[in-house]
């Protein structure tokens, strides 16, 4: 029985995970570092508990401080949220050893995840299909590399096992090109992740990012949730996602959900998770998977009408999994909007006090986010300062929707990259769907 539950996070994920608590009937636990003392989702909690100053590495990245203020408040489970601590396997190690509920998956898992040679490896041998690739770390030897590369055939992309954020990769056209690709990789990789091991996958060059989101309990239990289409990526950063993904086979869902769910199953996962595909002509490739709760869960709660948060909760206090996959239902189209403090035109952070807010609303529409007039953005933390989320019967209904939710919304004193969503809105090429990830980037050069 969870009866209190620490909030290890910040910002509109606190607030979310916050809410589901409250429905629950769980007494919440807020932490906060000094930046974020005056936020109301921490007077909204049942306790608060300040963890350190603002820099993240002595507040909210500060396991002691997390593990301490669990114990002081005497709360069974902590929830991590995404980012931060939330796929750190020794932070989970030590949650448990403490004696608490980790919301997430076995620590073991996540270090199995986290390292993306031996993630695709399990997923592999677990039917899932991956990108064709090197099987494994690459070695030294520049003749066994270059017979690997034309093996799969150019162009390749060199991935580093421990990178994450869109950071550690290389694509390589030519073979000339290969060896320092491999260096450069490894170098980089070494001094951001302090893992040095790089692979290599065949480079698709005009793929889709669809990504399944599961549930899995420990007695066994595994769905599938359907997939998200999060194409719309700037730096690799998702700003626009929907689901299901447009023009989604649903044989081909049913087919490639139940291999995840199969996954799942085989590794012993337990709780919420993502796996992230590229698709291209049709084809999925298995990339990697997020052991966490995702930015863009929302979307798949608006089309399944489950609440997710609820469920990762449910199932690390050890419950049987609530539905079966015949169970889970498809209604409508979701599409989300991440809204962010900074410059629409360059991307910039926009820090600072807001002075106005008006929140979009009406049939269909939520508002994930924590802001409110006279709210203070931070400049220590991410931009995202929360999520628009519409719901149609349709894809054209919903997009119709967001399209009057980002005309209504008004948000003053900070800039905010809502007229860039409101421009995207009213793109031809977006409205048609299933562009691929390098849509926005074009769009935006294009625009400059
Ligand atoms: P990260 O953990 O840093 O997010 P991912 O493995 O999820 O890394 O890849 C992030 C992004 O990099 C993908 O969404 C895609 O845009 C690009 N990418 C990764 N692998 C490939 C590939 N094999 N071919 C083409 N693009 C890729």
């Amino acid at each position: 029985m969870i009866k209190k539950l620490v909030i290890a996070n910040r910002g509109e994920i606190a607030l979310r995970i916050l809410r589901a608590c409250k429905n629950l009937g769980i007494r919440t636990v807020a932490l906060y570092s000094e930046a974020d003392r005056d936020t109301k989702y921490v007077r909204l909690a049942d306790e608060s508990v300040c963890i350190g100053p603002p820099n993240a590495t002595q507040s909210y990245l500060h396991i002691p401080a997390v593990i301490s203020a669990a114990e002081v408040t005497e709360a069974q489970a902590i929830h991590p949220g995404y980012g931060f601590l939330a796929e750190n396997a020794d932070f989970a190690e030590r949650v448990e050893e403490s004696g608490f509920i980790f919301v997430g998956p076995r620590p073991e898992t996540i270090r199995l995840m986290g390292d993306k040679v031996s993630a695709i490896r399990t997923m592999r041998e677990a039917g899932v299909p991956c990108v064709p690739g090197s099987d494994g770390p690459l070695g030294d030897d520049a003749d066994e590399n270059r017979r690997i590369a034309e093996e799969i055939g150019l162009p390749v992309i060199i991935k580093a096992a421990g990178g994450g954020g869109g950071k550690g990769m290389r694509a390589v056209f030519e073979i000339t090109e290969l060896e320092r690709a491999i260096t450069m990789t490894r170098t980089e990789a070494n001094a951001a992740f302090h893992n040095p091991v790089v692979y290599m996958e065949k480079f698709l060059d005009h793929p889709r990012h669809v990504e399944f989101q599961v549930l899995a309990d420990e007695h066994g239990n595994a769905v599938h949730l359907g997939e998200r289409d999060c194409s719309l990526q700037r730096r690799h950063q998702k700003v626009v996602e929907e689901a299901p993904a447009p023009d989604m086979d649903p044989a081909k869902r049913d087919q490639i959900g139940a291999r995840c769910a199969e996954a799942c199953r085989q590794i012993g996962y337990r709780g919420a998770g993502t796996f992230e595909f590229l698709y291209q002509d049709g084809e999925f490739y298995f990339i990697e998977m997020n052991t966490r709760i995702q930015v863009e869960h929302p979307v798949t709660e608006m089309i399944t009408g489950i609440d997710l948060v609820a469920q990762q909760i449910h199932v690390a206090a050890g419950e049987p999994l609530s539905m079966t996959q015949e169970q889970i239902r498809f209604s409508g189209h979701a599409v989300e909007c991440r809204i962010n403090a900074e410059d629409p035109e360059t991307f910039l952070p926009s820090p600072g006090r807001i002075t106005q807010y008006h929140a979009p609303g009406g049939p269909g529409i939520r508002v994930d986010s924590h802001i409110y007039v006279q709210y203070v953005v931070p400049p220590y933390y991410d931009s995202m300062i929360g999520k628009f989320i519409a719901w149609g019967r349709d894809r054209s209904q919903a997009l119709r929707r967001m399209r009057t939710a980002l005309d209504e919304a008004i948000v003053e004193g900070i800039r905010t990259n809502i007229p860039l969503h409101r421009a995207i809105l009213k793109d031809r090429g977006f409205q048609r769907g299933g562009v691929d990830i390098h849509y926005l980037e074009r769009w935006l050069a294009k625009r400059r």
